[in-house]
């Protein structure tokens, strides 16, 4: 086999080689270049920055982890999605929300910050590929398969955060919780305290890995929901028998790391530790040395001592900052072929500029909102997270 891992003398980055080739295994119609186009007009950071100090307290920024540099370095916070929108409720004095992220996150701040706060998407196609692989009548057909099998009644729903706001509603309306990578396990505990099973939406990664290596739970307890079969492809014995009925939906960024991804990298970097985000397969998860949330993945390497390795399954964006931020590490990117979230990196400094140039001149761009029916149980579904034992507010 060739080796994959090279020489980074030209990069202060000891990343893996980024793509540069065709892969038939990526996600279809995205490119792996390897590097970020630069921002297209020179002024536009100039304009950006006084786009924000013109706007001054009235206007506050969120970037999520994922985000490009160029649009990170105006944010007046990163995180991820949850702390972000609770970010946002805790500036009531902010009346635009700038949302540097993806669509289902900007959802969750609007239902989160007060009725006076308008929050701005910088560009709308800036959607979640994984959000996007449960619709609200696909789930409201699943929950009628789950009715005419008989277990509806005994199955709670555990949404993750990554989701649109209708199926957050759906989610509070019908008993259930939503969940953060951070709480998966407290959340399905919480669950299996109330019912005998949980249906779990949208990442099948997230939910198998969580019950299975968080609460003992067996492969073979766990189900996958096809929302584009009849019945999830599933009988009605499967339905019946099953503790874990696990959406059909994955990351498209996370669910390019391979186990091979993993065993190469530990044959060509020393005494590595191999971090991953749970959001990748369990055959990943299960090789690598640690498993945690994006807050957790980045604590671990603000902890680590000087000249340690470490193999990163998360988005590229972050890594490569966290490469940057401790280069008394080596930071590896743990795919050879990588691809930075395609639409997050929609949002980029010309989309930046244009939505807060606009604002400053008094027009409301891309506004994100939620209706008050859907917003009302969505809130209700967050709440009973924050309810449970062991959840502090700032937890993703
Ligand atoms: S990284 Fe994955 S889950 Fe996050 S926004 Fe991108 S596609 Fe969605």
């Amino acid at each position: 086999m060739t080796s994959v891992f090279v020489d980074p003398s030209p990069s202060p980055l000891a990343l893996l080689l980024l793509g540069k080739a065709a892969d038939s295994t990526s996600e279809r119609g995205v490119e792996c270049p390897g590097d970020l186009p630069p921002a297209s007009d020179p002024g536009l950071v100039a304009r950006a920055q006084a786009a924000k100090d013109t706007l001054g307290e009235r206007v506050f920024i969120l970037g999520h982890h994922y985000q490009r540099d160029e649009v990170i370095q105006f944010a007046d916070v990163t995180g991820d999605s949850f702390k972000l929108a609770q970010k946002a409720a805790d500036m009531p004095l902010a009346e635009f929300i700038v949302f540097c992220g993806v669509h289902f996150m900007a959802e969750s701040a609007d239902i989160l910050t007060g009725d006076s706060q308008q929050v701005i998407l910088p560009d709308l196609a800036a959607g979640c590929s994984m959000a996007d692989m449960a619709e609200i009548s696909q789930v409201e057909q699943c929950w009628t398969d789950l009715e005419a099998a008989g277990v509806a009644g005994v199955t709670i729903p555990i949404t993750y955060m990554n989701s649109a706001a209708a199926i957050k509603a759906f989610t509070g309306k019908h008993g259930g919780s939503i969940c953060t990578s951070s709480n998966a396990q407290r959340s399905l505990e919480w669950a299996f305290e109330r019912g005998e099973k949980v249906l779990f939406m949208p990442d099948q990664h997230l939910g198998r890995n969580t019950a299975v290596r968080e609460l003992g739970l067996g492969l073979d307890d766990c189900v996958v929901f096809n929302p584009n079969k009849s019945n999830g492809g599933l009988t009605v014995d499967e339905l019946r028998n099953a503790k874990m009925i696990l959406w059909k939906g994955h990351c498209s960024v996370h669910g390019r790391f391979t186990p091979e991804c993993v065993d190469q990298v530990r044959a060509e970097v020393p005494g590595v530790t191999v971090i991953v985000h749970p959001e990748c397969t369990y055959e990943v998860v299960e090789k690598a040395d640690q498993v945690g949330s994006t807050e957790k993945i980045i604590a671990a390497i603000e902890a680590a001592p000087a000249g340690s390795a470490w193999a990163i399954g998360t988005e590229l964006n972050l890594v490569k900052r966290l490469a940057l931020a401790h280069p008394d590490q080596k930071i590896t990117y743990l795919d050879k072929t990588v691809c930075f979230c395609s639409t997050m990196n929609r949002i980029d400094l010309p989309h930046l500029v244009y939505s807060l140039e606009l604002l400053a001149s008094g027009n409301v761009v891309n506004q994100i909102s939620v209706d008050p029916e859907t917003s009302h149980w969505a809130k209700i579904a967050l709440d009973r997270m924050l309810a449970l034992p062991g959840v502090t507010p700032t937890l993703d």
